[in-house]
């Protein structure tokens, strides 16, 4: 038996965080676009409303979300402002392969606060000149005594400026390739950890993305999240479960983007009747529609396969890559509704238009995704 609807508990969550982005998120959209300004009163009634880091598990004082059910928030929130919305999901994917993999001392430390006070985490694992290519890091981490020595540079972190602590990926063994990363938590605090300036963005500006640089950072060995060489596999595992939100998101932005289009086209007249009785231009429409539900399926298959505790990257990848692809497609198409207001600052859509362009390169390109799609379908053979 195939079941496609929410129960009467994930409906109840989804209307409790459309009214939460009706109320918090998207009245505060536009001047976080405008001002690219941390949004750190939305965040802080996110931690009230209970919607942030909803995954950590209830051993350590949290919800213990699924995946499925942090998809409906990721949705809504994106609904309401992908840029605020991306400020708590950067959360999520620092939180992701340090709950997978962390001591109960680091869990402690670091995750538990996370519940009962706003603190941000931000993942670090991008370089300068390695992105799509996470094998080519050089950021290393050598072992001397009690501790380890980080030195190298990491390149567009999100939440790197506000953050406590990073998840950081590093070399700790140069000659055993992927099996010689480790993943460290290192506090933004630490002497030696020196965060960029914000970068300026085409979307989400108010999300904060810098570079940051470590020069001799002393990191106690407990500090190791999991083993040592097991970082990459926590650090491309935690995707498994933040691809799916990532494509909610685009989800989302879609959606808000498809229900201006609804309602321009209702009011906006030429040849005598609102351009929605135009064929081609209700027919545009009617693909966002189509294209919208078609992602939203592959969010909840991807989702739900990792809630079930079964191998899910082929999917996860399935719905990054098409609802990446949706979205901007539907947030262009939907300035193409508007005409000359689209591409209008006044108007909501030119700005949906640029947020949705970072969904087709955060969290691994859109070439990639197909690249893990291919690689996936074709192992064994
Ligand atoms: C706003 C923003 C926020 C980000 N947040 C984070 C974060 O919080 N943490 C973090 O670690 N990183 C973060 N990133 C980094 C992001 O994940 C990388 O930018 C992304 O993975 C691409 O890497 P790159 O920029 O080095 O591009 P490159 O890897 O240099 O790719 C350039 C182009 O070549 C294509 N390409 C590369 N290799 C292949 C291949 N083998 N086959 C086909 N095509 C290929 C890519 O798809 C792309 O089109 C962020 C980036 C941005 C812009």
């Amino acid at each position: 038996m195939i079941g496609f609807e929410p129960s009467d508990d994930q409906q109840a969550l989804r209307e409790h965080v459309h009214q939460f982005a009706v109320n918090e998120v998207r009245p505060r959209a536009v001047h976080h676009d405008q001002t690219m300004a941390y949004p750190w009163e939305a965040i802080r009634a996110a931690h009230e409303a209970g919607l942030m880091n909803t995954h950590i598990p209830e051993k350590w004082g949290g919800l213990g979300l699924g995946c499925v059910d942090a998809s409906f928030i990721a949705e809504e929130l994106a609904w309401g402002c992908t840029g605020i919305g991306t400020t708590f999901e950067a959360n999520g994917l620092a939180l992701e392969p340090v709950i997978s993999g962390a001591s109960d001392y680091l869990m402690e430390k670091y995750v538990a606060p996370m519940v009962s006070e706003v603190r941000m985490a931000a993942y670090a694992v991008t370089e300068p000149n390695a992105g799509s290519d996470v094998a080519a890091i050089r950021t290393t981490a050598v072992r001397k005594g009690d501790h380890y020595v980080l030195n190298g540079s990491k390149m567009w972190i999100t939440n790197a400026g506000v953050c406590d602590w990073m998840f950081v990926l590093a070399v700790t063994d140069r000659e055993a390739g992927y099996k010689g990363m480790t993943g460290f938590i290192v506090e933004r605090g630490w002497k030696g950890v020196e965060v960029g300036k914000k970068e300026i963005n085409l979307g989400q500006r108010c999300s904060d993305t810098r570079g940051v640089t470590f020069t001799d950072v002393e990191i106690p060995v407990e500090n190791v999240v999991g083993e040592v060489g097991k970082g990459w596999m926590l650090a491309m595992g935690a995707f498994d479960h933040t691809r799916p939100l990532v494509a909610s998101s685009a989800v989302g932005l879609a959606r808000s983007a498809m229900e201006h289009a609804v309602q321009y086209a209702t009011e906006r007249k030429t040849m005598g009747k609102p351009i929605a009785q135009h064929q081609a231009v209700s027919f545009m429409i009617a693909e966002m529609a189509r294209d919208i539900e078609a992602a939203r399926l592959l969010v909840w298959r991807a989702a739900w396969l990792k809630d079930q505790g079964q191998r899910n990257t082929k999917e996860a990848s399935m719905a990054k890559a098409f609802a990446a692809d949706m979205a901007h497609r539907v947030a262009s198409d939907a300035v193409q509704v508007f005409g000359g207001y689209g591409y209008n600052s006044e108007y909501p859509v030119e700005k949906l238009l640029r947020d949705s362009k970072i969904f087709q390169i955060y969290e691994g390109t859109s070439q990639i995704q197909r690249l893990i799609i291919a690689r996936e379908l074709f192992s064994g053979r």
